[in-house]
C-alpha cells in the first residue's frame, strides 16, 4: 500500500493543478529542446526534487517520459547537464 502523509495528501490536488498548468505553458520536453528535438512533454520533472520543492513551480520542468526516467536512472549525468539541481539544492 502506498501511504501518504496527511500533509502530502493535501498537496496532491494542488500538485496536479500545477502540473497541468506547466504542461499547458510548456508543451514540449525541455531537455529534448536543448538537443533541438521537439518532443511532446507528458509529465513534469522535479528539477530540485520533490521533498520541499514539490509545489515550487519554478523548479518544474516539462519532460517526456524518457527524460524523466533519465534523471532517475542516471542522476550523475543528469546533474552534469543541469537536468537535476546541484547537490545542496536537490532534495528527494
Ligand atoms: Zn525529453
Amino acid at each position: 500500500m502506498n501511504r501518504v502523509s496527511k500533509k502530502r495528501a493535501k498537496e496532491l490536488p494542488i500538485l496536479r493543478k500545477l502540473v497541468r498548468k506547466k504542461l499547458q505553458e510548456t508543451r514540449f520536453c525541455e531537455r529534448c529542446a536543448t538537443k533541438s528535438l521537439l518532443v511532446r512533454a507528458t509529465c513534469v520533472h522535479h528539477w530540485a526534487g520533490r521533498r520541499w520543492n514539490l509545489l515550487v513551480y519554478d523548479t518544474f520542468r516539462s519532460s517526456c517520459w524518457k527524460c524523466n526516467q533519465f534523471a532517475k536512472e542516471h542522476p550523475k549525468e543528469a546533474r552534469a547537464e543541469n537536468w537535476i539541481a546541484p547537490v545542496g539544492v536537490y532534495a528527494t
